[in-house]
């Protein structure tokens, strides 16, 4: 009964940014023949996160927008770290985004055999050596910013010798750690990054994929400019971070005279209240302060996924934020905004009942029930309606009555008249107490001329409240969140705190015993809805027939849309 929501559909307007722009005018000048190819390429050490969908965004975006081609590449070079649960998850996320590599999904990995050939050749070229110097004397030696790094003692090694040296490294004959191959390039580079860097370390790792046909592995920075070049990679877009190291990338593809991408450097994605960082985010699944990488809590895909997120949403949102050249921050309600105009104008109303009190009917015939008319999405007049039973006894939010309104309260309490959203005009006229002396259930009479909720009379209730049929109703598990952190900066230690002490420990709350409309019976996992005046819901991947099972996506406030607003009407002036 929700509206199937496209999961695959092209992004939003395009918007003008600086990556855009240079992709635009190598396309005039014909460079490369006027091809653009660009790839996400992932390293599978955890799962995906906000911040990658926004360089999906990006380099997918760019391949679409100019008939390019997207390679998905994982940078698989860290055995130690790497997991196919992580690949399975990554693969699984960039299609939900949309992004489409059809038959190009690569690993670094696939060209291992490549990278050593290419390792021997700049041994030969007198541009690599094998070094003694363990990982501690290399920091040693690596100099600092504002001092040069010193030679290695075993820099000057004959080719011969280092091409000896890194055969046997290969072939296992060395322990973790004793040696490494660098790069031949300047200890005295005012770039840290260029000061022989390591290319190849020993380790005795199983690999996901390789298995155990190596114990040397390249680093990334020896591995990612190859891999682009290989598979022809016209525009190498990544973030800032990367900027130092384009000089190194640039000297290995030089050194071995191969075809040269174009690293184009964008800020990464920072949000208030959230973390995105692989690490930590490792962190809190491994000590369990989350239920696992997609806890709805997690700024994972998959968390905001099972949250209740649309790609829709996260394309319209990173193409709203856009990309620049410096680092900054964005509000994290700006992107639930953009959840919450996706939503609103695409899932079901439904009403269901949070916190429920019991309401009967004195008036109402013990056995009838009526099937009410209720509109499915008044923002889409395509959605039609749907009948919802109408009976003697119902549930409303405990909220919605009071025995002692306070002053502005307009919704039901004794000798008050509410209208029961597509029901009737009901009025309170006593309460059931318990020992306690809460109120347990409330009674009222119904005007039978209401029908619907209209008044022929035309008088005026001030208050519409929703509610469920008791005995149709379907009982639910409500899971509840709040932001996962406390701070805006989650890594802020202004007080001296470590940042998992910025952790909210009421992130969730979970209501047993909701009642929702029966119509929901049939809602499969990720089904989404809003449930009128309560907020987003979808079902979570928990719910069972037996056991009904939602998360809430969001609440129905948006103090975003009323930043926009007020901007927007200040303008206007
Ligand atoms: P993390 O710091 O979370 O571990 P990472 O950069 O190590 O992320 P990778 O798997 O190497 O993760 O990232 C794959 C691609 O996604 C890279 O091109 C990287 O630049 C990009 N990326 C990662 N984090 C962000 C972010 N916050 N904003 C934008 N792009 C990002
Ligand atoms: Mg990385």
């Amino acid at each position: 009964m929700t509206m199937p929501i496209d999961e695959t559909a092209a992004g939003p307007a395009r918007q003008s940014n600086f990556v855009r722009d240079i992709v635009i005018a190598d396309i005039a000048s014909g460079k490369n023949g006027g091809r653009v190819h660009t790839r996400f390429p992932p390293e599978p050490n955890g799962y995906l996160h906000l911040g990658h969908a926004k360089s999906i965004c990006l380099n997918f975006g760019l391949a679409q927008e100019f008939n390019g081609k997207f390679n998905l590449r994982f940078d698989d070079t860290n055995p130690t770290k790497e997991e196919v649960e992580y690949v399975d998850s990554i693969i699984e996320d960039v299609h939900w985004m949309g992004g489409d590599w059809e038959d190009r999904l690569f690993y670094a990995s696939d060209y291992f055999d490549q990278l050593y050939l290419w390792a021997v050749q700049l041994i030969q070229a007198g541009k690599a050596y094998v070094c003694d110097l363990n990982a501690e004397q290399l920091r040693e030696t690596r100099g600092s910013l504002t001092e040069p790094g010193k030679e290695s003692p075993y820099r000057n090694r004959s080719i011969a010798e280092n091409l000896d040296l890194f055969e046997r490294m290969k072939a296992g004959e060395f322990p973790d750690g004793s040696r490494t191959l660098r790069s031949k390039v300047d200890m005295a580079s005012a770039n840290l990054n260029m000061r022989d860097p390591v290319m190849y370390r020993i380790l005795h790792a199983d690999h996901h994929r390789t298995g155990s046909k190596w114990c040397i592995y390249p680093m990334y920075d020896y591995t990612h400019g190859q891999c682009d070049s290989i598979e022809g990679i016209t525009h190498s877009i990544c973030t800032l971070e990367f900027e130092d190291h384009r000089p190194l990338y640039d000297w290995y593809i030089q050194s071995l005279g191969i075809f040269a991408p174009q690293q184009i450097e964008f800020d990464r994605l920072n949000l208030t209240y959230t973390l995105l960082s692989k690490r930590k985010l490792l962190k809190l699944v491994q000590d369990g302060v989350v239920d696992g990488w997609d806890d709805p809590r997690m700024p994972t895909l998959s968390g905001v996924r099972r949250r209740g997120f649309t790609p829709e949403a996260l394309r319209t949102f990173c193409s709203r934020i856009g990309v620049s050249k410096t680092n900054g921050i964005n509000e994290l309600g700006l992107l639930e905004h953009a959840v919450r105009e996706d939503l609103n104008k695409r899932v079901a109303r439904v009403m269901a009942v949070l916190r429920p009190l019991k309401v009967v009917i004195d008036n109402y015939p013990d056995e009838q029930v009526e099937m009410m008319e209720a509109v499915n999405n008044p923002e889409d007049a395509t959605a039609g309606t749907r009948q919802v039973p109408f009976s003697k006894v119902l549930y409303i939010e405990q909220d919605d009555f009071r025995e002692d309104p306070p002053k502005n309260y307009y919704r039901l309490s004794p000798g008050r008249e509410v209208r029961l959203r597509y029901g009737y005009l009901v009025t309170c006229t006593s309460v059931v107490k318990n020992e306690a002396g809460e109120v347990v259930e409330v009674h009222c009479t119904y005007d039978p001329a209401t029908r619907g909720g209209n008044t022929p009379d035309g008088r005026k209730v001030k208050s519409t409240i929703h509610w469920v049929s008791a005995r149709h109703a379907i009982e639910a598990e409500l899971r509840l969140y709040e932001n996962l952190f406390l701070t805006e900066d989650p890594n802020d230690s202004s007080r001296g705190q470590d940042w998992t002490e910025n952790i909210n420990p009421k992130s969730l709350e979970v209501l047993q015993g909701a009642k929702l409309e029966p119509s929901l019976g049939s809602a499969k996992a990720g089904d989404k809805f809003q449930f009128e005046r309560m907020g987003y819901f979808c079902v979570d991947r928990d719910s069972t027939p037996e056991r009904a099972v939602f998360n809430r996506t969001l609440g129905l406030r948006d103090t975003w849309a009323k930043i926009e607003k007020n901007q927007s009407g200040k303008a206007a002036k």
